[in-house]
């Protein structure tokens, strides 16, 4: 997979999660207005229907307290007969229409007979339909007069009772909730009662505004505002859970993203560094078989088998590329082999001062060759340690034979390596004065395949598996390794080995 296709699919899957979000965030929005508006609606028609039964009750009460209407029309026959048997007035009035609610008012209301009514002489029925015209008329207005001009409207209206029918409309229409009112003079815009907490005009302006009187010709008489402090609380509550288990979502849908993205592009590192494996592994492996078959060719040679001297220098040639490829095979079944479960430890008492001796000792040749010095300071006085001799040794023989490969090219190499008692351990530092490694990249050096890039400009070959091996091995062992660098001055990797494979990490210093 090249780099560019991985690019354009991420984009793509970015560009994807980016529109789910964004159409999540819309439905979320949308989900929360529908929420508002339900309850909207709920609290509209709840006060509607409560200003309406209000409305009636109060005209009701309002005849009951006073007879004005029984007052004027005391001496009208009709009047008596048109309220109801407990006395109170009937307002079924169809006034649109004359004839037939005359007739329903003969007939169900003054409960008099069709039949009575067919035998009433034409005159008589002419004079009660005009009764029933002029009573009309004179209703209407008295009503009028009633309601909308003679009384004023603190005295008509009554908040206490008012808000028990708001309570139980509210509570009808599922939307009972601590609420404050307001009412205000329709004309005089003066405030004729209040319970709001905040009484200023932009909570005023939020509030539901009705007319107290819906069915009133004159609109402005009574107006109502009512605030509900906990409206949004509610909504949010409610829309709480889905708004939650969204956003859970949208996260895991991001962190599942950028996991994905991660992962792709930590494999394309991994398999971009296989591929770097292979490459140099082919490289190292061909180098010497190449020129060992140059060599044997050349001793093949009549005129080289006559002198000895170059037959034994083509030898030497053979000698060392053969010791360079087991060394190379060596080092790639070292890492095959160090799946951590099949690392196994052969256990012994080892002498570590003496290891470092050993390795040192066998690595001199190397700084000769290069030019510069390799010195040892063995300060460890308890050097005896329970471990793996063969992996200690390769351990410390892969970090000098790496403070070799990475020496600054115009200068001389020094190599200094100390081994240091501790309480639980012993540490072995090993030190150069090499190209030293990036601070970025300090802790991915011990990752498999992991070849720091600068390296390459330096030309040195290598796997990217000798730190590798020495993480696993010396974590088997139940110790660390660390290091410490500076660029263009060195680096010094330290090894901690506990005297006792088995004990615990907590024991250290
Ligand atoms: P290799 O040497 O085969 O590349 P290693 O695992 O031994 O693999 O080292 C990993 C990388 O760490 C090297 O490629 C090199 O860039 C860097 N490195 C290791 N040791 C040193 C050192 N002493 N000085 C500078 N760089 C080092």
């Amino acid at each position: 997979m090249n780099l560019r296709f991985i690019v354009i699919i991420v984009f793509v899957a970015l560009f994807s999660v980016a529109g789910v979000i964004a159409l999540q965030i819309s439905w979320m929005k949308d989900l929360l207005q529908q929420s508002r508006d339900t309850e909207e609606r709920s609290i509209s028609e709840a006060l509607n229907e409560a200003l309406t039964e209000y409305e009636k009750i109060s005209t009701l009460q309002y005849f009951k307290d006073n007879k004005t209407l029984e007052k004027a029309y005391s001496n009208q026959e009709e009047m008596a007969k048109i309220e109801d048997s407990e006395g109170n007035l009937k307002l079924s009035y169809n006034l649109k229409d004359t004839n037939s609610a005359f007739f329903k008012v003969l007939t169900s209301e003054l409960n008099i007979s069709k039949d009575r009514i067919k035998n009433m002489s034409a005159t008589d029925l002419e004079k009660l339909q005009q009764h029933y015209v002029d009573f009309n008329d004179k209703w209407r207005n008295q009503m009028k007069l009633m309601l909308f001009e003679s009384i004023c409207v603190d005295e008509k209206i009554n908040p206490p009772l008012l808000k028990t029918i708001i309570s139980k409309y509210l509570e009808k229409h599922d939307a009972m909730m601590k609420y404050e009112v307001c009412i205000v003079d329709g004309n005089t815009k003066g405030i004729i009662y209040s319970d709001f907490k905040n009484l200023d005009s932009n909570t005023l302006h939020n509030s539901f505004q009705f007319n107290i009187f819906p069915n009133s010709i004159f609109n402005e008489y009574g107006i109502l505002f009512i605030n509900f402090p906990y409206l949004e609380d509610k909504i949010n509550q409610k829309m709480s859970p889905k708004f939650f288990a969204s956003f859970l979502f949208i996260l895991l849908i991001l962190l599942a993203f950028l996991l994905t993205v991660y992962t792709i592009f930590k494999q394309k590192k991994l398999s971009d560094m296989k591929s770097d494996f292979i490459n140099n592994m082919t490289h190292e492996l061909k180098t010497p078989v190449a020129t060992i078959g140059i060599a044997s060719k050349m001793i093949q040679n009549e005129k080289i088998l006559s002198s000895p001297d170059k037959v034994a220098q083509y030898a030497r040639v053979i000698k060392q590329e053969n010791d360079r490829l087991l060394n190379n095979i060596e080092k790639v079944l070292q890492a095959a082999r160090l799946r951590k479960s099949e690392v196994k430890l052969k256990i012994s008492e080892i002498d570590v001062n003496q290891i470092v001796e050993d390795v040192v000792s066998q690595n001199q040749i190397n700084i000769d060759a290069v030019g510069g010095s390799i010195n040892f300071f063995n300060d460890a006085d308890r050097s005896i340690v329970q471990a793996d001799k063969t992996h200690i040794q390769n351990m410390i023989n892969n970090l000098i034979e790496n403070a070799i490969k990475y020496r600054q090219e115009d200068q001389p190499i020094h190599v200094y390596i100390e081994t240091k008692s501790k309480r639980n351990g012993i540490e072995v530092i090993v030190e150069d004065n090499g190209i030293g490694i990036p601070a970025d990249v300090l802790e991915r050096i011990f990752d498999k395949f992991y070849r720091v890039p600068t390296g390459n400009i330096h030309n040195v070959k290598g796997f990217g598996l000798g730190l590798n091996y020495v993480k696993e091995i010396i974590e088997a062992h139940h110790g660390r390794v660390s290091v410490s660098s500076e660029l263009g001055k060195g680096s010094i990797f330290t090894l901690y080995i506990p005297y006792d494979v088995e004990r615990e990490e907590s024991e250290e210093d």
